[in-house]
């Protein structure tokens, strides 16, 4: 790491560099054993605004618990409700000293509940400052997408591409890809990065850009969370959106009408949008309540005026959708109409990310899973959906970021969502179906590649999956920056 790369000067950061009392410093992390003197120790060292919450502490429980139901009895023995970068850099100075195994959180919403542990949790939740500085917009590390569109929307007016779900946190969203209704046109959110601050296993703090820690820099965009070091804070080349333009559509359709609107939707992203306006997700889905409630969801935005968009989607229009709605205009009305608070649920997700477009035969493989569902209970869902890439995102080489995909067609996420009282039966029936989906689709399109910011504990080779040719690139960050292997998980970049 360049000397360069150290962030001095640090104002008000209180004791955080002092190493915590008694056992020596850099101990590969094990089964979580501090005493009480260790939890008091740590309590004192957090600034005026850090916390500390034990078990039995309000609001403990509330804090410990993931979006993901299904990982809900994950319970950490500690969790620091971090303030500044100073207490992040106390929480890993401390959960190292004490050979207690930490994780980082921002929004929660890892799929897979890997920012869940069995020792420090270490909550990035109340850093969610957002400000301009200059014509850059700086973002704390535990911002979620709320803060970012509230930022934009009333204060700021800048905006940087982001996900559709409230709740989903900034650092998870940006480390992992970051999907959205406008990365066709500006690219996905890791692209708009320019500067991230990063605690590392050490308890450093240090900057990573394209001039500084280069590598970090590399790695952070699309290289996912906690594997590097903890990010406490972004700096995002923002989009003006003072003069744009943008229209929303959503439409409904009987599930018969798959393989049309599909050709019809594919037809338009390739062939009928040279500046990359349009964008859209499209959601196959059997809310589990029979087979009426089975449908086909467009949902998209258009960068453009209304009238423009009703002319494009004329061959659509054609094919009489159920439920129709073209209106939705202004550049912010248009966010917040595609934005949406998603409730905890137990799920699971298995990803798919093909270079090519989707044949008859592939779409008629999804019509019939979702015809075919079987909930097991009522109102346990199941689901394909498919989030448009191209434009903007491919102009990236596949190396130049540490996120691959760059020449897909759609990231499409298969899962399912059931009640978190089903007995295991129920969801093993969960999740057979939803292998199967991904295995038929997987051989349809003749790819494994998967999106880390959709994880499947369940996938092998996630590795070449998640990154491609990146990871062996990867786990040399991950040597040089974390080479005891501090920030772990299971489908963690290891450093050999
Ligand atoms: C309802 C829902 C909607 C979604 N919609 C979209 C979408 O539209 N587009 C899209 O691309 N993705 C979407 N996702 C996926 C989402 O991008 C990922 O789940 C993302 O990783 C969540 O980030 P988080 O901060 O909320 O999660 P967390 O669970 O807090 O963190 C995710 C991972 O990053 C680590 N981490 C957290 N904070 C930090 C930090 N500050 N520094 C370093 N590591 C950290 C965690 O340890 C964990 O490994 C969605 C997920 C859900 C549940």
């Amino acid at each position: 790491m360049s000397a360069a790369g150290l962030v001095t000067g640090l104002a008000g950061q209180g004791t955080a560099g002092a190493a915590p009392p008694g056992r020596l410093p850099g101990r590969v992390p094990g089964p979580p054993r501090a005493d009480d003197a260790d939890w008091r120790w740590l309590r004192r060292h957090l600034s005026p605004k850090g916390r500390l919450y034990r078990p039995g502490e309000e609001p403990f429980e509330k804090l410990a618990t993931p979006w993901n139901l299904r990982y809900a009895d994950h319970r950490p023995a500690g969790i620091v409700a971090c303030a500044t970068a100073a207490d992040v850099q106390a929480a890993v100075r401390w959960a190292r000293t004490c050979g207690m195994p930490l994780v980082p959180r921002s929004g929660g919403h890892n799929y897979a509940g890997y920012s869940t542990t069995p020792g420090l949790l270490i909550s990035l939740r109340p850093m969610n400052e957002i400000a301009r500085r200059g014509d850059r917009l700086w973002v704390c590390g535990g911002a979620t997408n709320a803060d970012v569109f509230e930022s934009g929307a009333r204060k700021t007016g800048l905006y940087v591409p982001g996900g559709r779900c409230m709740g989903v946190g900034v650092a998870g969203l940006t480390l992992g890809g970051g999907l959205g209704f406008n990365d066709r046109k500006w690219g996905l959110t890791c692209d708009r990065l320019v500067e991230t601050e990063v605690v590392l296993a050490d308890g450093s703090l240090v900057r990573a850009s394209r001039d500084e820690c280069s590598d970090l820099f590399w790695a952070c965009r699309g290289g996912a969370g906690g594997n590097f070091g903890i990010n406490t804070g972004f700096l995002y080349d923002p989009v003006d959106v003072g003069r744009v333009a943008a229209t929303v559509f959503e439409m409904s359709f009987a599930l018969e009408e798959g393989v049309k609107v599909m050709r019809c939707l594919q037809h338009l992203l390739a062939e009928d949008d040279p500046e990359h306006d349009l964008d859209v997700r499209i959601e196959f889905g059997n809310p589990g309540t029979g087979p009426r409630g089975a449908r086909l969801a467009v949902l998209g935005q258009y960068l453009g005026d209304k009238m423009t968009l009703y002319r494009r989607l004329q061959p659509l229009l054609r094919l009489r959708p159920r439920s129709c709605h073209i209106g939705t205009t202004g550049f912010w009305a248009a966010q917040k109409r595609l934005s949406m608070v998603s409730e905890h649920e137990a799920m699971t997700s298995r990803s798919l990310v093909p270079c090519r477009w989707l044949d008859d035969e592939a779409v008629c493989a999804i019509i019939e899973w979702i015809r075919e569902w079987r909930p097991g209970r009522p109102g346990n869902t199941g689901y394909v959906t498919l989030f448009a890439m191209g434009g903007a995102i491919a102009d990236l080489a596949p190396r130049a970021t540490a996120f691959p995909h760059r020449k897909a067609t759609f990231v499409m996420d298969i899962g399912a969502s059931w009640d978190n009282a089903c007995p295991d039966e129920v969801v093993d029936g969960l999740l057979a179906q939803t292998r199967a989906m991904h295995r038929c689709l997987s051989r349809l399109l003749g790819t494994r590649a998967a999106y880390v910011n959709f994880p499947d504990p369940d996938l092998p080779d996630w590795p070449t999956a998640y990154y491609g040719g990146n990871y062996r690139r990867l786990t040399q960050v991950k040597k040089r920056y974390d080479p005891d292997w501090v920030f772990r998980y299971p489908q963690g970049v290891r450093p050999y």
